[in-house]
């Protein structure tokens, strides 16, 4: 049976944490297919588009691995995939309620569909979208938490805004 599975999230920006999950994802199942939810809600970073393309090339060398835009329902994306196994990351006990929450919000909507997680590595728990958007708003090094792309990435936003998104080296 050709298993394929989906990878959702909001992605903004993707990290190591995530590119670790979905590296081991795709050894679990046939196919991976990562979604990069819109979350309008979440006012995202990078737009969609940004959040997509550094999904793709961070996870390019991954041969059954695809990355798809999705706006709506997690199970109405996991139909259009055509995927009954939603994977998802599990960091610490801080996700834990609010995961079995969606799995199970998600299981009544859609009771073939299951979810599955996958414990964040441990030198991978501390670490967040949200840390790494705040760190390299304050010009701080997120190298060791981002493909270098997402770093590239960081610095053209700020370069747009005005700013470098490096830190100033000591004669500037
Ligand atoms: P969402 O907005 O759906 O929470 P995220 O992009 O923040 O999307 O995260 C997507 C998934 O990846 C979630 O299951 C989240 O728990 C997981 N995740 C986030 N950071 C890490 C990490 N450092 N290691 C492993 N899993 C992670």
């Amino acid at each position: 049976m050709n298993v394929r599975a989906i990878y959702p999230g909001t992605f903004d920006p993707m990290t190591v944490g995530h590119a670790d999950v979905a590296e081991r994802a795709s050894r679990m199942f046939d196919e991976l297919v990562i979604g990069v939810a819109a979350s309008r809600s979440k006012n995202p970073f990078f737009t969609l588009d940004e959040r997509v393309a550094l999904a793709r090339r961070i996870t390019e060398s991954l041969g059954n691995v695809t990355v798809r835009p999705f706006e709506g329902l997690l199970v109405d994306f996991a139909a259009a995939a055509n995927s009954q196994v939603v994977v998802r990351g599990l960091r610490a006990i801080s996700d834990f309620e609010f995961e079995v929450q969606i799995a199970g919000v998600n299981r009544h909507l859609a009771p073939k569909v299951e979810t599955v997680f996958i414990a964040a590595a441990q030198e991978y728990t501390f670490l967040s979208s949200s840390i790494v958007r705040e760190v390299a708003g304050h010009d701080g090094d997120v190298s060791d938490f981002v493909h270098p792309i997402v770093v590239e990435a960081f610095n053209r936003k700020y370069e747009r805004a005005g700013r470098t998104g490096r830190r100033p080296t000591p004669e500037s």
